[in-house]
């Protein structure tokens, strides 16, 4: 495995990550109020990439304090939805422009393979970012007949947008995470403060570079840096955060409902899964097996919606446990920068103690790796992809959200004792099932606690596509128009004529 340093590296992306880095407040690049900042890594070497400021809850009361602002005084109100919706496309445009840079960032902070920032992470990016500049034009109310005697009014709705909005990101898919949480709380007119994750905090703070480039007026997006505590915690817990924006783990997210409530600001969350994957024996081979291996693959399973339990029908369970197997052998890892890695390294040493800690307890409860089970290379966070049997249903490793390459392989009878398998579950975000029967296929969409459900697919998301969870994974929508309803709300006009 070569060593990231000798894999070509954009000089633009080099300089980027040897600038003094300093926080987005009110339109100033500054330094935390308390002048210290921490490192992040990159996850292929364990070697420092940067140094970023770490900001404290003096640095969310300031840029909590320029978005109020931003809100209630500045250009930003006045802006008509149309401006609004341009300087979002012109920020897509300036993220297009700079698109390559990003994926080399994404792939150094993050670890994943640049080849998959550069189709993936980047531009479903851009993708929502204009798909939100869209909805800011097409904002309405409505008009309500009232069934009062007597007297004629006219009563209507208006969607107003929320107010100062608090967003807490993770380090899975960070720019597009910033841009999911970003996109729909400016079609909207809100005004953000952004926590990145303490992983990955580099592609935020480019974004906010080129947010200031756009033309946004200041204030309008604040970025702070920082660690869960105390800089995420003190933004869900801020008196003066009309709304906060959560996606993480589901332990944290119950931190962030408690923080919040001391005001009542709104909340939405978008949070872990054990998504089943059910494959019946009518289904395509060809289109299953490699489907099942990108359920839990893709992204190292570092994806919420990781297809993280397998359930086969009986007959096919050994084809399919086989050829999964074969799928994971063949996956090239390395350095997200080397342009043949398929797989690159978790994202930290401790997303990687957490991942082989899951292994060992399955292993020792009676489970059997059937391919990987073990730390892959000599250094640099990277875990085999890893094929589990013989687990049972009670198992941390069935019941417990890895977010590694790690799929457990189950099979079944028939259709029922699938359905109840599957659902037992404290998650519900997603869900797949293949089958030739659309009949069948349909029944047991219908049937899944989940917020997704894919059929003969996986992995397939849309900016269209409403995106959250049923359950344990979350309270509300990300994406499609349903996520503008988390961040306008409604009041009711009634004149009398
Ligand atoms: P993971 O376990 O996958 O790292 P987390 O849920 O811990 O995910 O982190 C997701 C985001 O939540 C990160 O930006 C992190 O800094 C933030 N975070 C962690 N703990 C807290 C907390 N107590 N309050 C607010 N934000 C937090």
């Amino acid at each position: 495995m070569g060593a990231a340093g000798e894999i070509a590296i954009d000089p633009k992306v080099s300089s980027f990550i040897a600038q003094k880095h300093r926080l987005l407040i009110d339109g100033q690049w500054v330094e935390a109020v308390s002048g210290k900042t921490f490192p992040t890594y990159n996850p292929a070497t364990g070697e420092v990439l940067a140094h970023v400021p770490e900001g404290s809850k003096e640095d969310i009361d300031r840029a909590v304090a320029a978005a109020r602002r931003a809100f209630e005084e500045g250009p930003w109100r006045k802006l008509t939805p149309s401006e609004r919706g341009r300087l979002l496309w012109k920020l897509a445009d300036l993220v297009e422009d700079h698109a390559e840079e990003f994926a080399e960032l994404e792939s150094l902070d993050n670890g994943k393979p640049v080849a998959v920032a550069r189709v993936a992470d980047v531009p479903m990016a851009i993708d929502l970012l204009r798909y939100m500049a869209g909805w800011a034009t097409k904002i309405e109310g409505s008009t309500i007949d009232l069934s009062i005697p007597g007297e004629q009014y006219l009563a209507y709705t208006r969607r107003e947008p929320v107010g100062v909005v608090g967003q807490i990101i993770p380090w899975n898919f960070p720019l597009l995470m910033a841009a999911w949480k970003l996109g729909p709380a400016l079609a909207t007119g809100c005004t953000v403060v952004l926590k990145p994750a303490e992983q990955t905090p580099l592609s935020a703070l480019r974004l906010g570079e080129l947010i200031c480039e756009a033309g946004f007026p200041k204030g309008v997006v604040n970025i702070v840096t920082g660690f869960g505590e105390p800089a995420g915690a003190a933004l869900a817990a801020h008196p003066d955060v009309d709304k906060v924006a959560f996606t993480g783990s589901t332990e944290v997210g119950k931190l962030i409902v408690q923080a919040a409530a001391g005001n009542l600001k709104k909340v939405s969350l978008e949070l872990g899964g054990k998504s089943p994957n059910i494959v019946f024996q009518d289904a395509d081979p060809e289109l299953s097996i490699p489907g099942a291996a990108n359920a839990i693959f893709f992204n190292h399973g570092q994806c919420c919606c990781a297809g993280s339990r397998l359930y086969v029908e009986h007959k096919l369970f050994d084809r399919v446990v086989e050829g999964v197997a074969e799928e994971a052998k063949k996956i090239k890892l390395g350095p997200g920068m080397d342009p043949t890695t398929e797989m690159g390294p978790l994202v930290s040493d401790e997303q990687q103690s957490k991942v082989l800690g899951y292994l060992e307890s399955g292993l020792v409860e009676g489970a059997k790796a059937v391919v990987g089970g073990r730390r892959w290379g000599e250094r640099g966070y990277f875990v085999e992809p890893t094929v589990l049997v013989n687990t049972r249903s009670e198992m941390k490793v069935m019941r417990e959200e890895i977010f590694g390459p790690v799929v457990c392989a189950v099979p079944f009878k028939d259709i029922d004792e699938v359905g109840q398998a599957a659902n037992d579950s404290i998650y519900g975000l997603a869900a797949a099932v293949w089958t030739r029967d659309v009949s069948k296929a349909h029944k047991v969409a219908h049937a899944l606690k989940a917020g997704t459900v894919w059929i003969n697919c996986y992995n397939v998301f849309d900016a269209a596509l409403p995106f959250g969870g049923y359950k344990q994974s979350g309270w509300g929508r990300e994406m499609g128009r349903e996520v503008l309803e988390l961040y306008t709300q409604v009041k009711a006009v009634v004149a009398r004529l």
